[in-house]
């Protein structure tokens, strides 16, 4: 943790910052070990503390010893009062996650007080996230044991899927498996759409029941030590229509090209178009909405982007989701999920479920 502090801290000068609030649980947890739900990180080339309530002070203290553990009491009168004394000037804070309504709180506890007139609040969104996306080798132990869990849990409910059952009653199945297997719950509510269902890539478990010879899609992810995983399967119970063959070679075609070719050095945009160029050559461009993937770690989607338009490049240590999906209105969808680390030759694959 100290040495991703450090990291951090030696990036505050690229953005004139003297430190750095932190509100953003993941960001929290990632530089400091809390687990938490409410407290405040700040950064700076003093030693690293974090304010939290009186629920969490020796949980803190247990699981932060890099950290200076202090009280956090409603209101923002503790950040006034550590400004006065530290000396600290400009502070930026994640306007992605501090809510409007608490940065303008702050803009008057800070205005309100005559000796601190020369601080000022940076816009310092993404700062932590840039770190975030290459994962270190403590973060891959647990995103592959999150990985593990959620291939077991799969391949667990997956013979046991019967037509007569309803998607509610699968998606049960699927997450009593993850917690039975060590996770500590899903890392999203699971995806089981049957039939027509499945052309709504978000689709809600309902009680649509299940019937013979109709695609099933199937999304799901464990939650091991704050890391998360996500895979996708597409089955069908019986024997799978032509439609189904068809697409389903298509789909993955798609995601195997991907994860054969991607290469450092790519755009997100780039990889996206590996996949999504075979499943346009086959006809189906207009039926693949979504983005090819996304990164994947303390939280189901974070960094970096992998769509038709990101330019954000793929670099070494990255993991993130590979799911070229096909969705036809009235029939149904596939998709195709695995979580893949970027290596300097090329992507591995972390996921193991059968395909
Ligand atoms: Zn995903």
């Amino acid at each position: 943790m100290s040495e991703r502090v450090d990291r951090l801290v030696a990036r505050l000068p690229e953005r004139e910052l003297d430190a750095l609030l932190v509100s953003q649980p993941e960001n929290r947890r990632y530089l400091s070990g809390f687990t938490g739900s409410a407290g405040f990180l700040l950064l700076s080339a003093d030693p690293p503390r974090l304010f939290t309530d009186s629920r969490y002070t020796q949980q803190a203290a247990e699981q932060c010893p890099d950290f200076r553990v202090s009280p956090l009491p409603p209101g923002w009168g503790w950040l006034v009062e550590h400004l006065k004394s530290s000396g600290l000037r400009r502070i930026g804070f994640e306007s992605e996650h501090l809510t409007v309504a608490s940065y303008q709180r702050l803009l008057a506890a800070l205005q309100g007080e005559p000796a601190l007139g020369r601080v000022s609040l940076v816009d310092a969104s993404g700062l932590v996230e840039e770190l975030r996306v290459v994962k270190d080798a403590a973060e891959l132990v647990q995103l592959q044991r999150a990985i593990d869990i959620a291939d077991a849990a799969l391949e667990r409910v997956v013979p046991t899927i019967a037509a007569g059952l309803t998607e509610r009653e699968v998606a049960w199945r699927l997450e009593s498996a993850l917690r039975e297997l060590g996770a500590d719950g899903p890392s999203f509510s699971t995806i089981v759409a049957a039939g027509p269902n499945g052309a709504r890539p978000h689709h809600r478990p309902t009680d649509t029941v299940i019937r013979e010879g109709e695609p099933i899609v199937i999304d799901m992810g464990a939650r091991v030590g704050g890391y998360c995983s996500d895979l996708s399967r597409s089955v069908v119970v019986g024997q799978p229509d032509d439609t189904f063959r068809r697409v389903y070679d298509i789909v993955l075609g798609a995601q195997l090209t991907a994860i054969n070719t991607a290469r450092a050095g790519m755009t997100g945009a780039d990889c996206d178009n590996l996949a999504r160029g075979v499943i346009a050559q086959a006809g189906y461009g207009d039926n693949f909405g979504h983005s090819l993937g996304h990164g994947v770690g303390l939280a189901v989607h974070e960094g970096p982007r992998v769509g038709p338009r990101s330019g954000d490049k793929l670099v070494p240590g990255m993991t993130f989701t590979v799911e070229p999906g096909v969705y036809l209105p009235g029939w149904g969808g596939i998709r195709i999920e695995d979580i893949v680390i970027l290596e300097v030759n090329g992507v591995r694959s972390l996921s193991k479920a059968g395909k």
